[in-house]
């Protein structure tokens, strides 16, 4: 008799965004008349950019013409767009990385889930907490997290790094040395971002202690401030502890497109001098058929000149929206924190309410749908997300709304 994969039923039950969305119906059925203003999802709500929309187009008409027909893509990635990642993404900021230490994906929510794969087992890792729920929920599949206790929401075998206004939102160096250390920044939900040199901490800490850090950059397109690191290997050393991935969902809209890639360098070999680089190539191989041509080619189209340039107007628009927010909420007196260098505002409850106390709050007094800090970990209590993601029209009637509360 069959039986499934037992740690997919350990699992808490109710998904965060699910539990939102319901309660956001629920309110709605209510309350007919209500307008509700969603400030909660990590989604874009820009169009696409016209120059990625017409090289979209044109790649659409080279696969209908025989000559210029494309099977298979080749499932590291066309090299046209590894070549220009390269360029653009590394060569530009002083960092040199091989088209075959660039591997295109579908999006950085299947890498970051799938990476995990490749290590032990055994292995213990390090996230930071809040989280991406993502890096936890893909190890607890592995069966790799022990057991979850439901009065702390943590897992008995998961190293948390706790991050919190005390620490600006910074992890410290985990007293119990890691195995895989998840680092995301800017971060998502927090907004928080660290410098140069406190990421060179981390680099040196991973190859002092032989750990390797799994380092999220999907937000790097939203960094304004100088000495933030814009790719781990800005620092030191990290070819050799670092694993880097990139998604093209928030920097060019590609949320419904789905384009990502991850980054491992050669140099970068287990405790036995096993590199990661050809095992995550043979899993490629194994598992992955590759990134739709089209999708590659509008993918090279952001890298253009007018891509670049439209898609910086696009970031700009929603940086508008985080900077309303924050000062928005700043002079109503709420204690803030993000929006600078992410489209993340992450403000304080006051009164020391509850996460969903709050969210509660928000959406029955202003109609407004955010996201409860504490459904990212148990440091989050106490904390809620809004997005910068809306429309300006929106977002400024929503922090209008709540400035009048
Ligand atoms: C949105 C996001 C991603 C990117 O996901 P895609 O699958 O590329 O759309 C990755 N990491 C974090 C932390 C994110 O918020």
């Amino acid at each position: 008799m069959f039986k499934v994969n037992n740690n997919f039923l350990k699992l808490p039950g109710s998904y965060l965004f699910s539990t939102v969305a319901r309660k956001q119906r629920e309110y709605q059925a209510a309350h007919p008349e209500a307008e509700i203003i969603k400030l909660s999802i990590g989604d874009v709500t820009q169009p696409l950019a016209p120059a990625i929309v017409e090289r979209l187009h044109e790649a659409v008409s080279e696969m209908g013409v025989a000559e210029t027909f494309k099977g298979y893509a080749p499932d590291l990635g066309y090299e046209f767009l590894r070549s220009t990642i390269a360029k653009h993404d590394y060569k530009s900021r002083g960092v040199d990385i091989a088209i075959d230490e660039i591997f295109v994906s579908d999006g950085a929510k299947c890498d970051s889930a799938n990476i995990q794969e490749i290590f032990d087992a055994e292995s213990k890792i390090a996230v930071c907490d809040p989280v991406y729920p993502v890096y936890v929920d893909s190890n607890v599949m592995a069966g790799r997290t022990g057991e979850y206790d439901e009065k702390t929401g943590l897992w008995s075998n998961v190293i948390y790094m706790p991050c919190k206004e005390e620490n600006g939102f910074a992890p410290e160096l985990p007293t119990v040395v890691p195995d895989v250390i998840y680092l995301c920044f800017p971060n998502n939900p927090t907004g928080a971002t660290i410098t140069k040199e406190q990421l060179q901490t981390w680099v040196d800490y991973a190859n002092m202690n032989n750990a390797v850090i799994i380092y999220d950059a999907a937000y790097e397109a939203y960094i304004s401030e100088d000495n933030v690191p814009h790719t781990i290997y800005e620092c030191d050393g990290a070819k050799t502890c670092a694993i880097e991935l990139r998604s093209f969902s928030k920097n060019a809209g590609f949320t419904g497109t789905r384009l990502g890639f991850t980054v491992i360098p050669k140099e970068l070999k287990d405790a036995d001098g096993v590199s990661l680089n050809a095992l995550w190539a043979r899993r490629h191989g194994t598992k992955y058929n590759g990134a739709p041509y089209i999708i590659q080619a509008a993918g090279e189209a952001v890298y253009s000149d007018e891509g670049k340039k439209q898609t910086a107007e696009q970031i700009a628009y929603y940086m508008n929206n985080a900077k309303y927010i924050y000062d928005g909420l700043k002079s109503a007196g709420y204690s803030v924190s993000g929006g600078v260098n992410a489209p993340y505002i992450w403000l304080k409850t006051p009164d020391n309410m509850s996460s969903w106390d709050f969210f509660d709050y928000m959406l029955d007094k202003a109609n407004i749908v955010g996201t409860p800090g504490s459904g990212f970990g148990p440091s989050g209590e106490g904390y809620f997300r809004l997005t910068a993601f809306g429309t300006y029209e929106n977002t400024v009637k929503a922090i209008d709304r709540i400035k009048s509360l």
